[in-house]
């Protein structure tokens, strides 16, 4: 199928559910992406800043972009311009830099909280404590160039559903609690980025806003070549 079948595929299944797509350009050609855009979908999400800006720098500007991988603090400065939502916070020290080139470009910059929920050590995230001992100390709501609109989680590698769907079922309880807790005054937070091409289904039974969609809609990223050990 074509890119154009697969977008128009993924749209149907979300169907009533109130979730946006994002179409997961990382390692995507421009002409790839410009199929996308010709279906006159204009949200993207990418995993290196400088892969993000080079893109942006050449295409229409109004598209929506996505921070959806691991971000470094000093990076922040190079897509606070531009950039729509930052999926990927799991740091409070990332988060005030977020504040404080939001504030340097007089933009508000959206954040979502990245919460570990794979079994796997190497993905990133808060843990659910941390998330909590950072909202207890209130330092947070001093950021006022920060949005934090809701969560953001990514499964663990498996193909066993019934796992994915008590870790996506208890992210969602966990972002119920922290709703209540700390952002009930708060419309704003409503957010949850849950689901990608392999477990996107699951996502929408458990109440995912945002999917984060790449091989399913371009097939499968070629695997870069390691760079030679020296
Ligand atoms: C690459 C990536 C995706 C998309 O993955 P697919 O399996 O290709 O759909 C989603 N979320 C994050 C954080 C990613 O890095």
């Amino acid at each position: 199928m074509s890119i154009a079948e697969n977008i128009e595929k993924i749209k149907k299944e979300i169907g009533a559910h109130k979730t946006k797509l994002i179409v997961v350009s990382k390692t995507q050609s421009l002409e790839a992406i410009q199929e996308v855009l010709a279906t006159g979908h204009k949200i993207l999400g990418e995993n290196h800043v400088q892969e993000m800006v080079e893109k942006w720098e050449v295409l229409p500007r109004d598209i929506e972009w996505h921070m959806i991988g691991h971000l470094q603090s000093n990076k922040v400065k190079f897509i606070a311009p531009f950039v729509s939502l930052i999926h990927s916070v799991d740091s409070f020290k990332l988060l005030k830099e977020i504040h404080k080139q939001g504030k340097a470009h007089n933009r508000v910059l959206d954040c979502l909280l990245q919460v570990h929920i794979a079994e796997e050590e190497t993905k990133f995230g808060f843990l659910h404590e941390e998330i909590i001992e950072m909202l207890n100390k209130e330092e947070w709501k001093e950021l006022n160039f920060v949005n934090i609109r809701g969560l953001m989680a990514i499964a663990s590698n498996t193909t066993n559903e019934k796992q994915i769907e008590s870790e996506f079922y208890e992210f969602r309880s966990f972002f119920e609690g922290v709703k209540i807790s700390y952002f009930r005054k708060n419309e704003a937070f409503d957010q949850l980025s849950l689901g990608m091409s392999s477990d996107y289904k699951i996502a929408l039974e458990n109440g995912s806003t945002l999917i984060r969609i790449g091989s399913s809609i371009f097939g499968k990223r070629e695997i870069k070549p390691k760079k030679p050990e020296n």
